[in-house]
This record gives C-alpha cells, structure tokens and sequence, in this order.
C-alpha cells in the first residue's frame, strides 16, 4: 500500500498545541493527499510526538528550538515544559526509527536576544544531523545573518530548508549560492507581500510548502492547518508563471531530494502506521 501525497507540509506543529484536533486535521489532510512533518520544538515535546497514534501521512522531523526563546515561551505560559539537552536527541532518533525525515526545528531567534547556549545547542544539533545524514528545518528570525553565517562554517553541504523565512531578501541569493539551501513557505504567502516576493525570488527547484501550523494562517488569526496547502501552491504557480501541475510535480520532487526517508516511510514504513 504506502501513501503518494500530492503536496507535504514540511513544517508543522498543530499536534504540540491541541492534539484531538491536530488528529481529525491529518486525517483530513491525509484523505486530501496531503503529508505532514509534525515537529517537535524541545524533547519534551518530541516524546509526546513519539507517543501519539498518527495517521500514515505524518512523519516527524525532532529537534530543539532556541533554548532562550522556549525559556521565555515558558515563563509566558506559552508552553509548558521544554527541555533542551542536545546529547539526547541521539537516543530519540533511535526511538523515533524510520518514521523520522529530519532534524528540527533548530536554530536562532534575536527578537530578545542570541545566548551563547543557543549557538552551542544550534551548532551540536548541525553535528548530529551531519553524523546521522539527515536534512535540518532551520529558525532563523531577526538573526538570519548569524544563522546563514553558521551554516557556512557547519554545514555548507547539508540539505538545509529556511522555514518562514522573513530576514533582509538580499540574503537569499548568498544562501542560494553557498548552501545547499531550500525555502519553504507558509500558507501567509496568500496574504503577506513579504512571502509573495520570497516565493517569486526562489528558484522552483529550491521550494517547499509548509503551514508552521497553528501559526501564520492563509488568514489572520485563524489556526493554519496543512489543507491549506493547494491554495499555495496555486498563488506561487500564478507568482512564478508556472501551470500548477508543473509546480505541484516539481515541489514534490523537491521534498523527497531533501528528505529522501519520507519517500522510504511513504513507499514501505507507512504500511506499519
Ligand atoms: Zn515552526
């Protein structure tokens, strides 16, 4: 059996938010052809994505955010435990087995401030993902110039997606250049200028969609959820004045270059879902 999806979110956390209903939302997307990569943001949160029954179309990328940015999600109520200890996200790779495709979300956030135990947490997770082979789904906002500088050093050659990406647009031909670097954007490029023009700039063979799910909807202050997905592939395919099914092919094969596991969990390991 195994699952073909038409388009995957390759960004997603509506499970971390409200469970019952990020079930019935993957099951609509799965019916839908949709895949999903729920994320963890700390491995709190990663072991409660371990725990969860999930429909065959969802995988999971793990990792662990920003340790001062969750720190501050904390103390805001915002969350309600996290625990940022890098030398254990080894071991939850090896829970996790052939249903995890990447490593993240990872990376930095400057809204406060960048703390030197969030560069250390940032560049040990590059390591493990290098040594385990696998593609990273990277933060990078108000600090994009730290973080693609980062990537330089680390991982020039590491499959590396920018997720909603929203820094200085001149960056991103350098990140084109010298990364092996992919954009993936959210269901806000229905609404925001900002997404539009990034969507315009990035070549369709560096494309991905995601939703970051409950956040940056199609509408403002309404949860996203991974069905909006069609609706961004059409806006881009008009953006970049390319017919959608073209698109749609293209972004696939764009998922699957960089998370070669997902095409494996959907051929076979979906069967076991
Ligand atoms: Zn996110």
């Amino acid at each position: 059996m195994g699952f073909s999806p038409r388009l995957v979110d390759v960004h997603e956390h509506a499970f971390l938010f409200n469970p019952d209903k990020a079930l019935s939302e993957y099951e609509e997307a799965r019916e839908e052809g949709i895949g999903v990569l729920l994320t963890s943001i700390d491995l709190t949160s990663a072991k409660r994505i371990l725990q969860a029954s999930l429909p065959e179309n969802v995988a999971y990328v793990l990792g662990i955010y920003p340790p001062g940015e969750l720190e501050r999600d904390r103390e805001a109520g915002f969350i309600t435990a996290f625990n940022a200890r890098p030398d254990l996200l080894p071991g939850i790779i090896r829970e996790a087995g052939e249903r995890l495709v990447g490593i993240g979300e990872i990376g930095l956030d400057g809204t406060h401030s960048v703390t030197q135990e969030d560069i250390r947490v940032f560049k040990e997770q590059l390591r493990i993902a290098r040594r385990e082979s696998l593609p990273v789904v990277v933060h990078s906002r108000r600090a994009e110039r730290e973080v693609i500088s980062i990537l330089q050093e680390e991982a020039p050659s590491m499959p590396v997606i920018l997720h909603s990406f929203t820094g200085r647009q001149r960056l991103i031909p350098e990140a084109l250049e010298t990364l092996n670097v992919y954009v993936s954007i959210p269901c806000n490029v229905l609404r925001s200028e900002q997404m539009q023009q990034l969507a315009r700039l990035t070549p369709a063979d560096r494309l991905l969609l995601e939703t970051d799910a409950p956040f940056l909807g199609a509408e403002r202050g309404i949860p996203s959820r991974s069905t909006c997905l069609p609706r961004s592939l059409a806006r881009i395919a008009m953006l970049k004045d390319i017919p959608i099914a073209v698109l749609k092919e293209q972004l696939l094969e764009n998922t699957y270059r960089v998370f070669p596991r997902l095409k494996e969990w959907y051929a076979r390991g979906a069967r076991s879902a």
